[in-house]
């Protein structure tokens, strides 16, 4: 099937959720290719699904063994992959339990489940999140993402949820009554715009918190899995969550979901509180074991801290040197080029020079490459962003 027959088909049967343009053919660590067979290097990885780059050998590898192998069992048998993907992640983080589920906006409700569970038996139910956040496209999910546009049309939405501004700890405080279970926050906030969280406000929310004794969780589900420098955002502001999300990034492109409670939340479920067919299968626990082995053997974590303080150098010079452009933001390879106008056309000009990236919040490119990029494709990013700015007014 050619290009065309393609995007036709799609227009066809496809309902239009999202309005797509290229149409990719293969991938291959930080490059990929469209059907006319030209080369791009992607800073989007599919929205930091492809950590670890696309098709990365080690997790191919595994896929395909496991895949003919066992690939599902459901959850009333044990699978072997499940508990060793949940202790890694476990070791790594709030040393509690995992949950796993397949997606970002499920790994979010089960926080919201988990913390309604644990507050009810003292009367606790309603959940705090930040405007200009995002957290998914549920019903419940949708209520906790603080943006209009993503609620709007779906009304009315359920009940027992308040909102609060992001880095406002004084509107946190104001937020909280006697029926408060928990408060959501992303420690980078993606879709808002790469805004980093200012240590003042998280340090301060975990204060809050146990003053009131409310639950605070974290959404990595973007900023998770190595992407800002350490393995959870969270992880920047020298505190601790009670339960974190995760998901984008486990997979390295297999769809798989997870919530980390500590230690005190592990037990809060039973069986019959929650469930999902597809959570933790041995494919996807395989697919999210090699992630984190890969991540490790590559230590691109470290690399993502040294390439990302690079970029965001270089970034700087570049903004002091146009108008147009007014701030660099962000951690590690989680960063925000923030425009005084529309980014939507630089985005365009990027994919021009085959370089993949993506307008978010209007005003802001994001820059989300691979963690195993190397200094020579960040500059060759850099000389296809230089050559932009100098075509742009
Ligand atoms: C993408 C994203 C989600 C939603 O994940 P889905 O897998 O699309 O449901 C939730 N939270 C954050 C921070 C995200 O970036």
């Amino acid at each position: 099937m050619n290009k065309d027959q393609t995007i036709e088909l799609h227009k066809q049967y496809v309902m239009p959720t999202y309005a797509p343009d290229l149409v990719l053919v293969k991938g291959k660590g930080p490059y990929v290719w469209d059907a006319d067979g030209c080369k791009y290097l992607d800073f989007l990885s599919g929205i930091s699904v492809l950590n670890v780059g696309h098709c990365h050998p080690k997790v191919v590898h595994a896929i395909k063994t496991q895949a003919s192998t066992l690939m599902h069992v459901s959850n009333l048998y044990y699978n072997e992959n499940q508990p060793r993907l949940a202790e890694a992640l476990s070791k790594k983080s709030l040393r509690g339990k995992c949950f796993f589920c397949n997606s970002g906006a499920e790994a979010n409700e089960a926080l919201i489940k988990l913390a309604r569970l644990w507050g009810q038996p003292q009367g606790k139910h309603q959940i705090i999140s930040m405007r200009n956040s995002f957290h998914g496209r549920t019903l419940a999910t949708l209520t906790v993402t603080g943006q209009q546009k993503v609620q709007s049309g779906f009304e009315p939405l359920p009940e027992g949820f308040a909102q609060a501004t992001f880095n406002d700890l004084k509107s946190c405080w104001m937020a909280v009554h006697k029926k408060t279970a928990a408060i959501l926050v992303e420690t980078i906030q993606g879709e808002g715009g790469v805004l980093p969280a200012d240590p003042e406000f998280i340090k301060g929310l975990r204060t809050l918190c146990d003053e009131k004794n409310i639950l605070l969780l974290c959404d990595e589900v973007q900023c998770g899995m190595g992407r800002t420098g350490r393995w959870f955002g969270y992880q920047h502001y020298g505190i601790e969550p009670d339960a974190i999300s995760l998901a984008k990034g486990l997979g390295g492109g297999f769809p798989i979901g997870a919530m980390i409670t500590n230690q005190r939340l592990a037990d809060v479920f039973y069986p019959g509180h929650h469930a999902t067919t597809f959570g933790g299968t041995p494919l996807a626990c395989a697919a999210g074991r090699a992630v984190v082995e890969a991540i490790e053997e590559e230590s691109m974590i470290e690399n993502a801290e040294k390439t990302g303080t690079l970029f965001m150098q270089k970034l700087e010079k570049i903004c002091t040197k146009y108008t147009f452009i007014k701030d660099v933001r962000g951690k590690g390879l989680m960063v925000g080029l923030v425009f005084n106008e529309s980014a939507k056309d630089f985005e365009k000009c990027l994919r021009g020079k085959n370089l993949l990236t993506l307008a978010t919040a209007e005003n802001v490119i994001r820059f989300l490459p691979p963690l195993n990029i190397k200094a020579s494709q960040i500059n060759r990013a850099l000389t296809a962003i230089k050559a932009v700015c100098k075509e742009w007014k």
